[in-house]
């Protein structure tokens, strides 16, 4: 039986945003149904709008009102935003300026991304299936610093007449340590490795951020600490992955790197990811969960979206968010059970193989919860 630690009701803001994101969510809202009538949870939900459909109810990729329900909240549930209908809106308008708001103002600086593995699916990787079998890393990305925000930057014509643009990369020590106690932490709690990458070799920033987690490592000294440089770890990646556990770089090189290692899995539709502001947090912390894939318009309304990248989202909430690791491994031992028996969404399903709907794909999820759970009360 696991036990719900704490009773109180979590509160859950639940964003389905655009394309397959309502239809993903939808069967995730099923799954959390389910640890609440069988595991004794009480969650909250409030639904706001996000990305494409809120610009189209209020101009807007996200309200100051939601935004401030996801900041009040103990979890965002999040789907996926954008479709052709919004590509044509100028940048600052866009459907993913809905996330990246959020994502800034709930200072969500660890963006945790799991690369795993499943075994039954090993043929749909393009990576030999013996460097992959078994692999499960963590990459911890900073996301709310870097390349992407440091000022100044711009798209400008200079005195010469040439048109030129720049950014700028910085990162300060309090940016680069709070990210690597995250990894530290997750790594307690894993086989205890944590690469560090950075471009030490030609970046003041990056001479900075091996310093600095150099300092954090020797806080942690049950966790080996390893440094790589970011060029490096993308061979690394491909020619050997299982050498990783948890990989902690900053947002440029963590934003391609993780891509790399969610290629690795060739299974797009099943990996969740989690942004968190902190670990370590007393009370409580604020936390977004979606899957990585976006809103695949090709495919949205057709009933064929794999909703596991989103269940196991929330699988991640479990385990971070709502105090409950036993009920999150649970969860992840559901779904292995069903990608074991053959269920497949047509994303995962091999040439001439039966495929399943989205709804299907949860009833099998909530019928192995159920066989995993006998003694649970529905
Ligand atoms: P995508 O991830 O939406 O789709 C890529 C391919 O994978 C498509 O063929 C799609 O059908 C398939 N796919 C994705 N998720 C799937 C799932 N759960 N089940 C089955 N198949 C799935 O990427 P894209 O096509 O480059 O982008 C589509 C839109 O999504 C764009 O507007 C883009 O800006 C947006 N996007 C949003 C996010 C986000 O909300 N965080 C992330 C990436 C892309």
């Amino acid at each position: 039986m696991v036990a719900v630690s704490d009773s109180r009701a979590f509160r859950v803001l639940v964003l389905p945003g655009d394309g397959i994101g309502p239809e993903i969510i939808s069967q995730t809202l099923r799954v959390m149904r389910w640890f609440e009538a069988a595991r004794g949870f009480r969650f909250e939900v409030v639904e706001g709008l996000a990305g494409g459909a809120s610009i189209d109810a209020t101009g807007e990729p996200i309200t100051q009102a939601v935004v401030d329900q996801a900041v009040a909240s103990d979890a965002v549930l999040f789907g996926a935003v954008g479709g052709p209908k919004w590509d044509a809106l100028p940048r600052a308008r866009r459907p993913e300026m809905g996330i990246l708001r959020l994502r800034q103002t709930m200072d969500l600086y660890a963006n945790l991304r799991p690369a795993v593995c499943f075994d039954e699916l090993l043929d749909a990787s393009a990576v030999k299936p013996e460097l992959i079998a078994g692999l499960d890393i963590m990459i911890v990305r900073e996301a709310t610093a870097g390349v992407y925000f440091s000022l100044p930057r711009a798209n400008e014509t200079g005195p010469d007449g040439q048109r030129r643009a720049y950014d700028t990369q910085a990162y300060t020590e309090a940016e680069i340590a709070r990210v690597c106690r995250t990894a530290f932490e997750l790594a307690r709690g894993r086989s205890g490795r944590v690469c560090s990458v950075d471009k030490a070799n030609v970046m003041e920033t990056g001479a900075l951020w091996r310093t600095v987690a150099t300092e954090v490592g020797a806080q942690y000294p049950d966790v080996a600490l390893s440094h790589m440089y970011a060029d490096n770890c993308a061979m690394q990646l491909v020619r050997r992955p299982k050498q990783f556990d948890v990989i902690v770089t900053d947002n440029l090189f963590g934003d391609i790197l993780s891509d790399a290692a969610a290629a690795l899995t060739g299974s797009l539709g099943l990996l969740p990811s989690a942004s968190l502001a902190g670990l370590d947090h007393t009370g409580r912390s604020r936390a977004l969960y979606e899957p990585i894939h976006g809103s695949a318009p090709d495919i949205a309304g057709t009933g064929k979206a794999n909703p596991i990248g989103t269940i196991l989202s929330f699988g991640m909430a479990l385990r971070h968010s709502f105090n409950a690791p036993g009920a999150a491994d649970l969860l992840e031992q559901a779904v292995r059970r069903v990608v074991a028996s053959g269920v497949r969404t047509p994303d995962i399903a091999a040439p001439g193989v039966a495929a399943v709907s989205t709804i299907q794909m949860t009833d099998a999820v909530l019928a192995a919860l159920d066989t995993l759970s006998p003694d649970a009360k529905r």
